[in-house]
């Protein structure tokens, strides 16, 4: 590649808002095999709502909304902000909190209003040793639909199942058909369980999924995706991508994303959607077959 093509290609991409901070990646790009989508935030608007919640035997909604908004409205997490939001549509007054801590990848604790309140994932009540009993079957069918489901557990019993939807963005399912014209596999990264993955992975075309990922399992998710000899590059918006877009042979941050994110890309997208990602290796391919 010479720098006169190399600088007209990435002129061409700042035309279409793609911007490749380095040369480098422009060349690396049309190499690629793998394309790696973080799920949340990059193939989902990022935004979810609280669509459902399911009470155990002998619990109030009032009372549980009360309870685990007051727990979440300590969490950083999208999922809380929407679990929060709901709440106070219903005028839900937020109960006491205190000791709060957030564990990482499966969910959160605290005392609210005196009681012990969990809320996460199938796995963090695996790690309490609480049983989801009858709502087991909820969670599971609201996974299958591709929402996150999560479990209330106040004072070790199981209290509800909440479920959380998060919209694939309009513009998903057409740039990854556009991606497979390219003759890329497309996978999906996420750390939701594999049901609510595999549902979205259907309903956007996408090839692969590895779920279950932990926020530090990306980097490790990436080299199995990679296998042998194959070039990755991988597309994320949020602090927890931030370790995977740096070990990618070309990652790829979403412009409307975390700035930790935006940072450790090599290339940056000023649209919020993948139709960025497909403009990317378009001008790469180009660039680089005038070249050769
Ligand atoms: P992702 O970015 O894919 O959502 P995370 O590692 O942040 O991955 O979260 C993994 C899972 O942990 C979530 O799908 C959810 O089940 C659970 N979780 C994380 N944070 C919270 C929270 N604040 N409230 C409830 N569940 C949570
Ligand atoms: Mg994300």
């Amino acid at each position: 590649a010479t720098p006169t093509s190399i600088m007209v290609g990435t002129g061409r991409a700042a035309e279409m808002g793609v911007l490749f901070r380095k040369g480098d990646a422009l060349q690396q790009l049309s190499s690629v095999g793998v394309v790696a989508l973080d799920k949340t935030g990059t193939i989902t608007e990022g935004h979810p709502e609280l669509t459902d919640l399911i009470l155990a035997d002998g619990f109030d909604r009032a009372d549980v909304l009360a309870l685990v908004a007051a727990v979440e409205e300590n969490s950083e997490h999208p999922i809380a902000a929407a679990i929060v939001r709901a709440a106070r549509s219903e005028g839900v007054a937020l109960a006491d909190i205190a000791d709060f801590t957030s564990i990482t990848g499966y969910g959160v604790r605290a005392l609210a209003g005196g009681a012990d309140v969990l809320v996460g994932a199938d796995r963090l009540m695996q790690r309490e040793g609480i049983d989801p009993g009858a709502l087991a079957e909820a969670e599971a069918d609201l996974a299958r639909r591709g929402r996150t489901a999560l479990f209330a557990a106040i004072d070790g019993r199981i209290a509800a199942v909440i479920g959380v939807s998060d919209p694939v963005k309009p513009a998903s399912r057409a740039a990854i058909a556009a991606l497979h014209a390219q003759g890329l596999k497309v996978a999906m990264i996420t750390g939701d369980k594999r049901e609510t993955a595999e549902a979205i992975a259907a309903e956007t075309g996408i090839d692969q999924v590895v779920a279950g990922v932990l926020p530090d399992g990306k980097v490790a998710a990436l080299d199995t995706l990679r296998g042998s000899g194959q070039k990755i590059a991988f597309v994320g918006d949020g602090i927890n991508d931030a370790p995977a877009l740096a070990h990618a042979d070309v990652g790829i941050a979403i412009g409307t994303g975390t700035d930790v994110a935006i940072e450790s890309a090599d290339v940056v997208l000023m649209s919020g959607d993948l139709r960025g990602v497909v403009n990317a290796f378009e001008v790469s391919r180009r660039t680089m077959s005038n070249i050769r």
